[in-house]
């Protein structure tokens, strides 16, 4: 099985230089990368340099050189990096030199010499989410590992059980991409409403105070910090309720990305998800009635051995009761190892792409239906990219994530910025995205 790359990391130096490292850290645990306390479980060694003193260059300067007598493979970063001929001279064989605040460099310098190991069968981040994330929003990794055992998944055996951050790791962590710049939140793992399961919901002490690793209570204290905070891969469990309650009030943004795969309970069944009990309609009507302006992200699996045209009649009727703002779909493809290939039923290629077009059709007019509801409204939009050339910003609401969601093309957008947050009017949708203007003062 592929293990996680790992990661050896040395931070020096100010504040500064340590919200730099934990930006660090975020963005490749995020893409899979694990981290190691010791030189020798390290495959790389990152030095995260200070060179506002001589000493502090000098202890600089032996810290790379202990990690390349340690482990041999070191990547420089901050300060001390602006410095590249010193460091060269006095330490020829580093892998890669590179400045203060330059976390898209470092990342990229780690790509280089141990590259991820993507594998969307195992990955958080969206494939196109391993390019660098823009300064303005993070991902952020609560836990690794899963206790579910869905057959058609293989994480459990390369990743192992779920393994939970104490809840003050993570906070803090968040507090330092918040003070970095990150306006948005991005929270991941396999299963985010099992989060803190495995250390019977533990308290650490953050700012002076227990907080508990329950969802429940992260989801609180993340949202106070002040930044966007979105919530992925949660299951349907009855305790999700309360966190619908945060996204009411406005802590938390209203928009929940559940992988349901299937509806019908056949399947499920044989797909052995979690949840998969739970009345699902019943508990999306009742998140509604909290949170009138919840969206929900799902993703499904078509053509799963021994999936019926009943099972997939049923999947698409509940599509379009349920109102999934935002739907995926794969078609099932077997992966080696996981118990689902041993299962008969298979369905023929040519079934399944005509499921998947099917479904992707119900799905573009759900969207298209539920986006027709914003037009007129006032909200706050988050800027991703600007295109000076046609006056036009292209930003995210609410209820789109990067990489996966829709966008919001705002329009006579002079001075908007990457990584604002304005106020805007929509005026129009297609199947996936709004339009809009800036809203008048
Ligand atoms: S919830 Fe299921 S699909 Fe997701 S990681 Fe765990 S076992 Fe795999």
């Amino acid at each position: 099985m592929n293990q996680a790359p790992k990661i050896g990391l040395v931070s020096l130096g100010c504040p500064k230089a340590l919200v730099d490292s934990e930006r660090i850290m975020t963005t490749l645990r995020a893409q899979g990368y694990s981290f190691s306390r010791d030189y020798a479980g390290a495959d790389i060694v990152l030095v995260n340099t200070c060179g506002f003193l001589d000493s502090a260059k000098q202890e600089s300067l032996e810290a790379i050189g202990e990690a390349l007598n340690e482990n041999g493979r070191v990547i420089v970063t901050g300060c001390l990096g602006v410095e590249e001929g010193l460091i060269r001279e006095t330490h020829p064989s580093v892998l890669a030199i590179t400045g203060p605040h330059q976390y898209e460099s470092v990342v990229s310098a780690v790509h280089d010499h141990l590259p991820p190991v993507p594998n969307r069968f195992v990955d958080l981040v969206p494939e196109s989410g391993l390019k660098l994330t823009p300064r303005h929003y993070a991902y952020l990794k609560i836990s690794e590992g899963c206790n579910n055992r869905c057959s058609f998944c293989i994480i459990p055996q390369i990743r192992g059980d779920l393994v939970s951050r104490p809840a003050a790791g993570i906070l803090g962590e968040a507090e330092g991409l918040i003070r970095s710049g990150v306006k948005e939140l991005l929270v991941i793992s396999q299963d985010t409403s099992a989060y803190g399961v495995d250390i019977k919901y533990a308290e650490s002490k953050y700012r002076g105070r227990d907080v508990k690793a329950k969802f429940y209570d992260l989801a609180k204290e993340l949202g106070q910090l002040g930044a966007w905070t979105r919530l992925h891969y949660v299951y349907p469990y009855p305790h999700v309720d309360q966190v619908i309650e945060l996204m009411a009030e406005g802590l938390v943004l209203p928009y929940l990305d559940i992988p349901f795969q299937h509806a019908s309970p056949n399947v499920l069944k044989s797909m052995r998800r979690p949840a998969n009990q739970e009345k699902t309609l019943d508990r999306i009507k009742k998140w509604r009635d909290i949170c009138p302006d919840l969206a929900i992200r799902s993703n499904f699996i078509v053509g799963y051995p021994g999936e019926t045209e009943e099972d997939f009649e049923f999947l698409l009727d509940w599509l379009e009761e349920a109102e999934i703002d935002r739907a995926g779909c794969f078609k099932y493809e077997p992966v080696t190892g996981a118990p689902a290939n041993e299962l008969d039923g298979i369905v023929p290629d040519e079934v399944k792409e005509e499921r998947f077009a099917q479904l992707m059709e119900v799905a573009q007019d759900v969207s298209f239906h539920r986006l027709s509801q914003k037009v007129g409204r006032t909200i706050d939009v988050i800027v991703d990219d600007v295109r000076p050339e046609e006056n036009r910003v292209i930003a995210r609401s609410k209820w789109d994530a990067p990489e996966i969601d829709g966008q919001v093309i705002v329009s006579k957008a002079d001075g908007i910025k990457i990584g604002d947050i304005v106020s805007v009017t929509v005026t129009d949708n297609d199947e996936y995205d709004l339009f809009a203007e800036p809203a008048a003062h």
